[in-house]
């Protein structure tokens, strides 16, 4: 089950904007629709949500969060194993490795793009060497 969209939606379309994979579908004013086979589950569009009208894969209300408090993957470079699965993974193409150049031994995964970073955790679920913590502002 993906994450679904109540009636307090009032069609402002904040979150098709913030969408990673372009999910959300709807007319301007009108309620909007999360498209279940592409949704990704990664929350962005209810934490940007200003009605709390986005519900989770169990049917809970989102919460809202400011932007700015969204946590960010933070790579320990002594964990990193330069596997790559986090670059691989993520949907917005946020991270990238240090350097091609270096070699694995020395390179590791950064977040090249933080603006990009849409605080889905999928970096962190799918890093087998618990390199990556999601931490927020504060
Ligand atoms: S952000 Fe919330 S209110 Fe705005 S369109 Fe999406 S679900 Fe509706
Ligand atoms: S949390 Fe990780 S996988 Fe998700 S958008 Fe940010 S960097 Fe990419």
């Amino acid at each position: 089950m993906s994450y679904s969209i109540s009636t307090l939606c009032n069609g402002c379309g904040a979150c098709a904007k913030m969408c990673p994979v372009q999910a959300i579908s709807g007319e301007k004013k009108e309620m909007h629709l999360i498209c279940a086979s592409l949704c990704i589950e990664c929350g962005s569009c209810g934490r940007i949500c200003p009605e709390s009208a986005v519900l989770d894969d169990k049917g809970k209300t989102v919460a809202r969060m400011k932007k700015a408090d969204w946590p960010k993957p933070v790579i320990n470079t002594d964990c990193c194993s330069a596997c790559e699965n986090c670059v691989a993974v993520c949907p917005t193409n946020a991270l990238a490795m240090a350097d091609e150049r270096l070699p694995l031994t020395r390179n590791h995964a950064v977040l090249a793009k933080p603006g990009k970073c849409v605080s889905c955790g999928w970096c962190k679920e799918n890093c087998l060497f618990d390199a990556i913590t999601m931490r927020g502002a504060a």
